[in-house]
């Protein structure tokens, strides 16, 4: 029996692989798994090129756990070790024998599984004393029996194995009992080895039998060891893309929208089979949900640094031996393969995109509105990824029909430019609550765009950035004749008498709605348009939209407490406006007129007043003239006060006024509870 050190360098390593390796002591089952299927392949490989002549026989992996003797167990039928490769791979530490073996059989061991840094030694996190029995393939070696109980002392010796292959024996310290128990055990092998290419065994299969579960002959093979990511995508169908879609989601209950097949070799290895989930709500909205594997070996479901952030919301899977696996996360974003890696992925998920939109147009517009949340996200986040998809994302109008950019652009350049030139596209964001609006826009041969997505005040911003001298309007951002504005708009053809008599008869009835303003202006529109209309500007709005959906503080805020400001336009060039005008002048007349009589006089004071000063400085001015200017500016004022009392007095009596802007409310959405039982009222008295 040989004794002897193990060779590291530090005194003692135990207490570093304990504590510090890796953060998840599970994690020792994946090495010695991984370790066990290596050995398998390895074998394999030799037999393939002939250096290994005997039978391969059943090369099931197989764990077993004894809780009596707290003993874990991984047993392969691999290539085993002889006493040299013990102390070749074992006892130096960190020497490891894959490099080696992948270079002399370069074109043969594709699949053996890349090194996992201390790998073996892993063990040593759960367990108080480690063993290995293992017999070699090669003919005259002798099997070994290697123990070593944490500390750097091992013992080597000859032993006696019938099988060809190699045991780990774990027994499992205390703090780790969890890792003898059947159902952890099965769960981590669920987790990381469910796609291993050797078949893992864990027990046997169990019945219901006689009211209890009996044990059956057939071995439990957790894995599937011909996982489809790793078959060619031409030997697939669509149902088995799907199956294997279940197969990762047991819980998901629709079939995915697209899938990407990753089949990449050259400049880095890559495979792997991506997702499109249904998505419902927001709620369904979840990340890491894609799962990395290396050779098949279950890694991780984090892979924010190596798939794009809005890839994350994908699902499947992803398999590089070429991601380094044990280093930290920040080290992986400056990894280069992981970039070239991230940016490879990105261009195949926009090519394979194109494709179907290409070849299968009526299919891509029919999950447009589900995908479009994944695609507007990478192009908002990533401008390569924009680039890519401006050629075949998507614009839906009011009436269901989906464009491209393109598309769009021709269908609208002709009636939507506006006096300077620039393209305008209208949209709605509320299909119902908008209709008066999207109607009239219509009938003027307007398009009108649904944008009611979630991320879609977003992309407005982008394409108004991207596309040249275009601008996206809300289709209630103003009047109809005003969304686009013409080089003949109408003037408003009133006397000012006229004007200050609607705007203060209409703006004496205005509603009082909560962090609600109202101004009223007047446009000179067509017969045929509303009389009375609910517009918000604009810009105003977006802010307001973009700060409910960002909930930040600063400049966003500040608009967010801003009131909704609308605007009240009253078409003056509507017969009814225009009877209204009519009637209020020969009601007011008797009042208004000395009014503006008195007006007209004080003013001329308060002109003549004001040339008299106009080359005087302050000082200059008696007092006894300056206090006349205030008392003639307050008559004035007091003269404006009585005006509209008066219009006030008309449009309380008038209850076509208050009619005509509950409709206007109406059409907008905002008449509602008691205004609008008062409103519902009205309408039948004035029938
Ligand atoms: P790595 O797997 O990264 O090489 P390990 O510490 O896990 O590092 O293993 C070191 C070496 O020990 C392996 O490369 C392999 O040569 C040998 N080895 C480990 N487990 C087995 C096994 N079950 N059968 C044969 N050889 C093994």
């Amino acid at each position: 029996m040989a004794k002897g050190n193990i060779g590291v360098t530090s005194d003692n390593i135990f207490p570093v692989i304990k504590k510090f390796l890796y953060s998840d002591h599970e994690i020792f089952l994946r090495e010695l798994v991984s370790n066990a299927v290596d050995a398998t392949q390895k074998l394999k490989t030799l037999a393939s090129v002939g250096e290994y002549k005997g039978e391969l026989g059943d090369l099931t992996v197989r764990i077993s756990i004894d809780p009596k003797k707290k003993t874990l167990t991984v047993s392969d039928r691999g290539i085993g070790m002889n006493a040299e490769e013990i102390d070749k791979y074992i006892n130096q530490i960190a020497f490891s024998s894959a490099e080696e073996f992948v270079e002399k059989y370069k074109n043969d061991a594709q699949a053996i599984i890349g090194h996992f840094g201390l790998g073996f030694y892993s063990a040593f996190m759960v367990s108080k004393k480690v063993e290995i029995f293992t017999q070699s393939y090669r003919e005259d070696s002798v099997a070994q029996h290697w123990s070593c109980k944490g500390d750097p002392e091992y013992t080597l010796e000859d032993s006696i194995k019938a099988e060809r292959g190699t045991d780990i024996v774990l027994h499992i310290d205390n703090e780790n009992k969890e890792f003898l128990e059947e159902a952890r055990i099965e769960e981590l092998l669920k987790k990381y080895c469910k796609f291993l290419p050797i078949p893992i065994a864990f027990g046997k299969k169990k019945e219901w039998k006689n009211d209890k579960y009996e044990e059956t002959d057939e071995d439990n093979i957790i894995n599937d060891t011909n996982p489809a990511w790793v078959k060619k995508p031409a030997d697939l169908s669509e149902e088995d893309y799907s199956k294997f879609y279940r197969d990762l989601y047991p819980m998901q209950m629709d079939d995915p929208l697209f899938h990407i097949h990753l089949n990449v070799d050259y400049p880095f290895n890559l495979t792997g089979i991506l997702y499109f989930p249904k998505i419902k709500n927001n709620i369904d909205i979840q990340r890491n949900k894609i799962q990395l594997y290396s050779n098949q070996v279950y890694v991780t479901d984090h892979v924010e640094n190596i798939v794009p952030e809005y890839l994350t919301l994908l699902y499947g899977v992803i398999d590089s031996p070429d991601i380094p696996l044990n280093v930290s996360r920040s080290y992986l974003q400056a990894d280069g393969n992981v970039k070239k890696i991230s940016g490879h992925i990105t261009k195949k998920v926009a090519d394979r995109l194109n494709d179907i939109f290409k070849s299968d147009r009526k299919q891509f517009e029919e999950k447009w509105d589900d995908v479009k949340l994944f695609i507007q996200y990478g192009m908002l986040s990533d401008e390569k990824f924009y680039e890519r998809a401006e050629k075949f994302a998507l614009l839906k109008n009011i009436d269901g029909k989906y464009f491209t950019f393109d598309e769009y652009k021709d269908l609208v350049k002709g009636e939507q430019k506006d006096k300077n030139g620039d393209l305008i596209y209208l949209y709605a964001n509320e299909k119902d609550a908008q209709y008066t609006y999207i109607e009239a826009a219509k009938a003027k041969g307007y398009d009108v765009l649904l944008m009611d997505g979630q991320l879609d005040v977003h992309v407005i911003s982008q394409l108004e950035q991207k596309f040249e001298k275009t601008r996206f309007v809300r289709v209630d951002g103003d009047v109809v004749d005003k969304l686009i504005e013409k080089e003949n708009a109408q003037k408003v053809n009133l006397t000012d008498i006229q004007r200050n008599a609607i705007i203060s008869i209409f703006s004496s009835q205005l509603p009082e709605i909560e962090k609600t303003n109202f101004v009223v202006t007047l446009e000179q529109l067509s017969a045929d348009s509303n009389p009375v209309f609910i517009t918000q500007n604009e810009f105003m709005r977006r802010m307001k939209d973009m700060s409910a959906m960002q909930g930040g503080g600063g400049m966003m805020s500040f608009y967010g407490e801003m009131p909704d400001s609308y605007n009240l336009v009253v078409n003056t060039g509507h017969p009814l406006i225009e009877k209204l005008l009519k009637e209020e002048e020969s009601a007011t007349e008797a009042e208004i007129t000395p009014l503006k009589a008195q007006y007209s006089e004080l003013n001329s004071k308060v002109e003549a007043l004001k040339a008299a000063h106009k080359d005087k400085k302050d000082e200059e001015i008696p007092t006894a003239e300056k206090e006349e200017l205030d008392e003639l500016h307050k008559k004035l004022d007091e003269i404006s006060e009585k005006e509209k009392a008066v219009y006030k007095a008309y449009g309380d009596e008038n209850k076509q006024v208050s009619q005509l802007i509950d409709l206007a409310l109406l059409a907008h959405n905002m008449l509602k509870g008691e205004p609008l039982a008062k409103f519902v009222k009205r309408s039948v008295e004035l029938m």
